[in-house]
């Protein structure tokens, strides 16, 4: 299992928190538009149109510098190296594989609950001995061994 660098963990995080930012500064737009036509900023203009941009902007190049970092910079294209690229994307499809595996090992369990094993019940009878458990075409018993 290859490692991703501390780099590209913190590239990650570092788009996820612009994306977030990006994502507050935008919905923070229809809780301060109405606030802005009663209350006019001083500075001229209604502010919420540039921070829509911005946090537009931000949600962007959040969702970039991502998938920069989870791809690395070869693997989501922004350095052209086939070479580094399959290095970089290793992780990454790794990741993925173990997905699809995990898609298929829960196909597999809803196939055993949908269609059991057996319909034949399985009946099991006690010994007269030791009052053990023991399954119905058994000769002798499981826990002492008796004739039954
Ligand atoms: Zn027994």
């Amino acid at each position: 299992m290859s490692k991703i660098s501390k780099e590209r963990k913190a590239t990650y995080y570092l788009g996820m928190g612009m994306g977030i930012l990006g994502f507050i500064l935008f919905i923070s737009v229809f809780f301060s538009f109405s606030s802005a036509i009663s209350d006019p900023d001083p500075f001229g203009g209604p502010p919420s149109f540039a921070n829509a941009i911005v946090g537009m902007l931000l949600m962007i190049g959040g969702a970039v510098v991502a998938s920069i970092g989870a791809k690395g910079a070869a693997g989501s294209g922004v350095i052209l190296d086939p070479e580094q690229a399959r290095e970089d994307l290793k992780p990454f499809n790794e990741a993925r594989g173990g997905m699809i595996n995990d898609v298929i090992s829960n196909i597999d369990a809803i196939d055993h609950i949908t269609k059991p094993q057996s319909t034949k019940e399985i009946v099991k009878i006690r010994c007269r001995n030791c009052n053990g458990l023991n399954d119905e075409d058994a000769k002798f018993c499981k826990s002492c061994g008796k004739e039954i």
